[in-house]
């Protein structure tokens, strides 16, 4: 007779195997979805402290044939785990560059800055550089109107390489900013290292404001570090007055939640951004 042990191991590896063709599976419509396009591009708007649109953050989403509108923390983890993540990644900043251009034809558009995700793998790629300049070059995009957004926990590894990379694009006038802030642990000390533009406070910190002292004195102090390190500082998921208020009260100076818009296609987004700019 097996061994408890044992036993309990035999139990779960039906699940377990179960799960890996699941992984597998998915990795080859991953690979189908990019083939067939079944990429879109979501837009979250971005306001500045007088309440005006000055951007948005594109978030991807899969129009999977069977299962539907796939969100991004469904698949974006295991493309980070398969290098899918390199393609999927050029696709979203494609996209990107060619609606910036698109924009740039419309007065009431072409001021707007695209806040782009991308994933450590895609930094870490050797050719990262050369690969988002010709992305940019090939649409004759304005580089000025792309945000990359790096997450914190990025910045604590291959931080020569990175920088490196960073100060590239940064020539050219692609700007960073660092999502999550206040997730990870970066050294503060590498912080002023890095050409950033900007700090997004993590929508966690935000969540419980102001009741939460705690999260209150962590958002007034990343506000605080962003103006003496001359960054800006765009708070993430704001969904209340109160928590606009506060935020407004500390200096804040951009936000971004439900309050002002959930994500929508960017078409959709566009469409919305010019009817309000024309009131
Ligand atoms: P993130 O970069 O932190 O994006 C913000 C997420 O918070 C979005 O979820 C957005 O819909 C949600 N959110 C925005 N405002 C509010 C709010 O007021 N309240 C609440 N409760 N949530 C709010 P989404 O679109 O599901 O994206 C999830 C994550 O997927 C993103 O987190 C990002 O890490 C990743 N992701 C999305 N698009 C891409 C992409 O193109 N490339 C990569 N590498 N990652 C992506
Ligand atoms: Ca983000
Ligand atoms: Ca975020
Ligand atoms: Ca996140």
């Amino acid at each position: 007779a097996k061994e408890n042990g044992k036993n309990t191991l035999s139990l779960f590896e039906p699940a377990m195997q179960f799960k890996v063709e699941k992984r597998v599976e998915l990795a080859k419509d991953l690979r189908d979805g990019l083939v067939n396009d079944e990429f879109i591009l979501f837009c979250q708007p971005q306001m500045d402290a007088l309440g005006k649109l000055c951007g948005g953050e594109v978030l991807i989403r899969w129009q999977h044939p069977v299962l539907g509108l796939v969100m991004p923390n469904e698949f974006i983890p295991l493309a980070e785990q398969t290098d899918l993540i390199i393609p999927i990644g050029e696709w979203v900043l494609r996209r990107t560059c060619e609606i910036l251009c698109e924009w740039e034809q419309n007065s009431a558009l072409k001021h707007l800055t695209l806040s782009v995700n991308v994933s450590v793998n895609q930094v870490l790629a050797s050719n990262f550089v050369e690969r988002v300049l010709t992305i940019i070059d090939d649409n004759g995009a304005n580089p000025s109107l792309i945000i990359l957004e790096l997450t914190e926990s990025l910045l604590a590894e291959h931080v020569e390489d990175i920088i490196f990379k960073m100060n590239e694009l940064n020539k050219r006038g692609v700007r960073f900013s660092i999502d999550d802030f206040g997730t990870g642990y970066s050294s503060l000390n590498y912080l002023k290292r890095f050409p950033l533009t900007e700090l997004k406070i993590d929508q966690s910190f935000v969540r419980d404001i102001p009741s939460d002292k705690n999260d209150a004195v962590i958002t007034e102090i990343i506000i605080t570090l962003a103006q003496k390190l001359g960054l800006r500082v765009l708070a993430e998921g704001v969904e209340t007055e109160e928590q606009l208020q506060f935020l407004l009260d500390h200096d804040c100076q951009y936000f971004q939640g439900y309050l002002f818009g959930k994500p929508s296609p960017i078409e959709l987004f566009a469409g919305i951004a010019e009817a309000n700019s024309a009131k």
